[in-house]
């Protein structure tokens, strides 16, 4: 295939644009994100599942922008808490709170918890304007700490220890993070098919025609 396909991601985070635009760089695309359009109205993420967020991401943008769109929703799903905080990851302890009271309230929640299995989980989905979309998962498994360890990263790394490390995610490097993270998983799935993709995408896309402008 040699044109070059343009994906908005959708975001305005320009750590996970530069992420995936490293990841899919050996393929004819020209990677933009939110951030190099005009304002579009945010999406509700009141989805039920990581599926829906993001796809109801990824083809908000790409209804509005008409360009093919990929999104992510990501969460931490701790065992012994049903699965929660799952898809309210973000805003478990308020919308108002920071990362560190986040934190503190999980370890809260487990205290004298003697199960402490967690994952994280990612999906990422890809749609186009019509509407349909391809999704890609992707999981990292381990146990909540007794307390923070760590000073890298975001969100739940500092109390998420990764068992074949031995170390929480915040002690890791970024680079062995998002080898095994939930979302470098995903990525990497996206990226061993992504000429499939792009074949997909060529084939959904509507065609506007190109005609010669007459005077
Ligand atoms: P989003 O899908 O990027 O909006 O992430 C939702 C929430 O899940 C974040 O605000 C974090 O609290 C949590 N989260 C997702 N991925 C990670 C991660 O790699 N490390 C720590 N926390 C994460």
């Amino acid at each position: 295939m040699d044109e070059t396909t343009t994906i908005v991601i959708a975001t305005r985070n320009p750590g996970k644009t530069t992420e995936i635009r490293d990841i899919l760089k050996s393929y004819p695309v020209e990677i933009r994100n939110l951030n190099d359009f005009g304002p579009i109205p945010e999406v509700e993420e009141d989805g039920t599942t990581f599926d829906e967020n993001a796809y109801k991401k990824a083809s908000f943008a790409a209804r509005v922008l008409g360009f093919p769109a990929l999104a992510d929703d990501s969460g931490l799903s701790v065992a012994a808490l049903g699965g929660e905080p799952g898809i309210h990851s973000a805003r478990f302890a308020g919308a108002d709170a920071d990362d560190e009271q986040r934190c503190r309230l999980l370890l809260e929640k487990l205290k004298s918890v003697s199960d402490r299995r967690a994952a994280f989980e990612c999906v990422i989905s890809i749609a186009i304007p019509t509407g349909q979309a391809l999704t890609y998962e992707g999981r990292c498994e381990g146990v909540i700490a007794e307390k923070p360890a760590g000073k890298n990263g975001f969100g739940y790394d500092p109390v998420f220890f990764y068992p074949p490390a031995g170390q929480t995610f915040a002690q890791m490097p970024p680079e062995d993070k998002n080898r095994v993270s939930h979302r470098g998983r995903a990525l990497a799935e996206l990226g061993s098919e992504f000429d499939k993709v792009l074949k997909w995408i060529s084939l959904q896309m509507p065609v506007v025609p190109k005609f010669p402008c007459k005077r």
